[in-house]
């Protein structure tokens, strides 16, 4: 057996992996070593999961932000960006949509706009929840005090996203400004995890400055946090952001990672990402296959979706638009998965 199938062996039954196995993994040219790491990965999310895949209605709420992420088109200082915010109705509409296409969880995601106060996203949270009591509500909304935390979650919200953008200090340094603090982060997804959400974090493949150490420390992180969900995709240059120029994450690294994490943490919600559709046509199908069992089509209102514009060339009109939702199940029909209508929680 090839040294890289061996790896692929290890990774399985010990749920690790050494920063020099990470690296041979991803600098593999070897058909038959990706291959297998991919077909182990499928196996084991398939034991597990089956060939369900869940789907989740993302409802872009709002795109003010008070950050200044580098690599973030709707950071605070892109004056190109066209601002917006859903009011309750609008998102209450998306939900109703949504419902009647079979979604059963709403993730409501936004940049981190001051307009939301506690009070306003739970009187939405409680909204939803009791006229769609059968429904999961993920909020994705950024750092927050304990206390907003609390409150969303006794209002009714069930899960929630924060990607930790890179296990590493000084590379979280380098795509945030200096008011943001890494440390903030990382307590804030411990604090979700123990008021009771069932929690994602993760980070952008390929991100700026991004190596296979920082890499490692994402995947160390995944293992010992052991998070619920772990949203990953390409990062994507925005035009007017000062990471402009830097060259996209790959498909093949972003297939890679998914398998990996796949192996490492089995049981983990892991959704091929719009980002991942974005860099290449199949780039869901081939993230499904590589591992992943969830996908997010978007349910914000048409007209607002090409302004919630995180990076470019987006995509956001074709199946991963939730009136496109039968063009999507029919996709994964093709390649032996099945779009559920379930709430699709964590196993
Ligand atoms: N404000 C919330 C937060 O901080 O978690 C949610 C919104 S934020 C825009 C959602 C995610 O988009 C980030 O966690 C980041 O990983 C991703 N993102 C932002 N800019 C991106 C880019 N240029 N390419 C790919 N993903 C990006």
């Amino acid at each position: 057996m090839n040294q890289g199938k061996q790896i692929v062996d290890r990774l399985e039954n010990e749920k690790r992996i050494s920063c020099e196995a990470l690296r041979e993994l991803l600098e593999t040219r070897d058909e038959d070593t990706r291959e297998y790491l991919r077909k182990r990965a499928e196996a084991v999310r398939r034991g597990i999961y089956g060939n369900a895949v869940y789907i989740r209605g993302l409802i872009e709420f709002t795109n003010y932000c008070k950050n200044d992420c580098y690599y973030c088109g709707i950071r605070r200082s892109n004056r190109h960006a066209r601002r917006y915010r859903l009011c309750e109705e609008e998102i209450l509409n998306c939900c109703k949509t949504g419902y009647e296409l079979g979604f059963r969880t709403y993730v409501l995601q936004g940049g981190e706009d001051l307009y939301y106060t506690k009070q306003r996203l739970c009187d939405i949270i409680k909204t939803i929840k009791s006229g769609y009591p059968d429904c999961a509500i993920t909020v994705s909304f950024g750092e927050q005090s304990e206390d907003f935390y609390k409150k969303l979650y006794a209002a009714g919200a069930d899960r929630y996203l924060l990607r930790h953008e890179t296990a590493d200090e000084s590379h979280y340094g380098k795509l945030h400004p200096k008011e943001m603090s890494f440390t903030n982060r990382i307590e804030c997804l411990q604090r979700l995890k123990e008021i009771g959400y069932q929690v994602g974090c993760g980070f952008m493949v390929g991100s700026p400055y991004q190596t296979v150490e920082t890499l490692h420390q994402d995947l160390e992180f995944i293992r010992t946090f052991l998070p619920h969900m772990v949203g990953i995709g390409p990062f994507i240059p925005h035009k007017d952001t000062p990471y402009a120029d830097r060259a996209a994450g790959t498909l093949e690294a972003t297939l890679t990672l998914l398998s990996i994490i796949r192996l490492l943490h089995p049981h983990v919600l892991l959704p091929a990402t719009t980002a991942l559709g974005s860099i290449h046509p199949f780039g869901r199908e081939k993230g499904v296959l590589a591992g992943a069992n969830v996908v997010m089509p978007n349910l914000s209102p048409v007209d607002v979706r090409e302004k919630y514009l995180l990076y470019d060339n987006k995509i956001c009109t074709g199946e991963e638009a939730a009136e496109g939702l039968w063009k999507m199940k029919r996709r994964m029909n093709q390649i032996g998965y099945q779009v559920v209508t379930d709430r699709g929680d964590y196993k």
